[in-house]
């Protein structure tokens, strides 16, 4: 029977499994639950199921239902990702009512970012999405820039520079898709290396691998897989419905 609480329980499954074969400890992923045009109740179901990290996309439906959630622990506990572009006009509502941001590609958002997140807060965490297929039409920097954008956000006060995301094109073959995952982990491991000790000490988050490449992520070394579908079943593309 298809029920929040057991597809949860098929994806942990699942990552146990890809982490029995790739010889990788669970413990080290994050199973981020990607609720996007999902309404505030079934994040509610999923919350009851154990899961604490969710990621939105667009950032006023975002608010809505951080709004729309009235138990105080779950809102309490609940940790916001935002993994939807970010526009410039919507940048303060990131800096303040998200924990993560996946989507930095510009120091000028960053900046933005850790001018508006307050100082009372806990810096925002963020990772750099990178291009790492160079998809035409597609945001995230580009490889050989990452470095130098790592190394400026590091930088700002309020931001805590985390790790890289990446969003390759989709591939039927679990070849192709752990061949480019595996691009993203080396970019990953040779800026750590450049990083100053204390900025590398934290940079430990690659963002990588979906519904339908979990498997090469957990193979080519993800630590947090964003998962939407095999969770809270096929969007419909039409409605963003709360
Ligand atoms: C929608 C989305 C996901 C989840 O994709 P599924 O295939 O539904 O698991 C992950 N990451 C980003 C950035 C997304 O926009």
């Amino acid at each position: 029977m298809f029920t929040i609480e057991n597809r949860l329980a098929q994806i942990h499954a699942r990552i146990a499994t890809a982490c029995g074969t790739y010889g990788r400890n669970p413990s080290e992923i994050t199973l981020l639950a990607v609720s996007k045009t999902v309404s505030s109740n079934c994040i509610s179901q999923a919350f009851a199921a154990g899961q604490v990290a969710f990621g939105e996309n667009y950032i006023q439906e975002a608010l809505q239902k951080m709004q729309a959630l009235s138990n105080e622990i779950e809102k309490k506990s609940l940790i916001w990702h935002c993994i939807g572009a970010i526009q410039s006009n919507k940048s303060k509502w990131v800096a303040q009512y998200f924990d993560w941001a996946h989507t930095i590609d510009s120091l000028k958002i960053a900046q933005r970012l850790s001018a508006q997140r307050d100082a009372v807060l806990a810096p925002l965490q963020v990772c750099l999405q990178v291009n790492i297929d160079k998809g035409a039409n597609k945001s995230g920097i580009a490889p050989e820039q990452a470095l130098d954008l790592a190394l400026a956000v590091a930088k700002l006060p309020q931001l805590r520079l985390r790790g890289l995301m990446a969003i390759p094109e989709p591939s039927a073959s679990f070849e192709a898709q752990k061949a480019v995952h595996l691009q993203t982990q080396q970019l990953h491991a040779t800026i750590r290396a450049q990083l100053p000790c204390e900025v590398a000490a934290q940079f430990d988050t690659l963002s990588i691998g979906m519904s339908d490449d979990l498997e090469a992520a957990v193979a080519a070394g993800s630590t947090m897989l964003r998962i939407g579908t095999a969770l809270f079943g096929q969007r419909d593309s039409t409605a963003r419905t709360l």
